[in-house]
């Protein structure tokens, strides 16, 4: 199965499995500049494999899945599209401090309900946890990342939750004091402040005297 290759270069600076979901897009989700790097389904596997959601030998049992029953893998690639819409609209009010539309809540208990119950509750190194690992359909990749998202919505430190000041994307700070303003530095961060460089020298400039005033 054939992947776009945007997937390979995307950065995966979220700090949580769920926001990175959300990043697969580049650019304001509602606005006009969007890139859409999550082509296909098969980018969504290799998404899942390099984010650690699907081991490799899962992640080709699914590609080779999808290559038979085409139609089932274009369905959960669209499915998989409509959530990131829905944890989009929902981590990103609770990240501008509002609170999230109730549609959008509704639609993500669904998912959830639908994640766990296709789930196996497995013994791990530090107590129990959900598996997807037993039933082979193409929405596989969904389930983790919808619970990871839940999981992370109702128990998690979300006064840390921000959106990036330059790239819209989503993002824990792990700062000490809570100040980190960009998803990463060097990308988002040195444009930013170029950008402050360039607006500060063109008010010292206009706020300059005219040479034949
Ligand atoms: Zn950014």
């Amino acid at each position: 199965m054939e992947t776009s290759g945007y997937i390979e270069e995307l950065r995966i600076v979220g700090g949580h499995v769920a926001l990175d979901f959300v990043n697969t897009v580049d650019g304001d989700l509602e606005g006009e500049s969007r890139f859409e790097n999550l082509r296909d389904y098969g980018d969504l596997i290799a998404w899942s494999g390099r984010v650690g959601l699907l081991d490799p030998e899962d992640a080709e049992r699914l590609a080779r899945e999808a290559d038979r029953e085409p139609e089932g893998a274009e369905a959960a690639y669209r499915r998989a599209l409509e959530l990131r819409d829905v944890l989009y609209s929902v981590f990103r009010t609770l990240a501008e401090g509002e609170v999230p539309p109730s549609r959008s809540l509704r639609s993500l208990g669904g998912y959830e309900r639908d994640a766990i119950s296709r789930g196996v509750l497995t013994a791990g190194d530090s107590g129990l946890q959900w598996e997807w690992k037993e039933e082979w359909d193409p929405a596989l990749p969904l389930w983790p990342v919808v619970h990871a998202a839940t999981e992370l919505l109702t128990s998690g430190d979300l006064d840390r939750l921000k959106l990036c000041a330059g790239c819209h994307w989503l993002f824990l700070d792990a700062s000490r004091n809570h100040s980190r303003r960009w998803c990463t530095m060097e990308v988002c961060g040195t444009h930013e402040k170029a950008r402050r460089y360039v607006e500060k020298r063109a008010a010292r400039r206009d706020s300059q005297p005219r040479g034949d005033a």
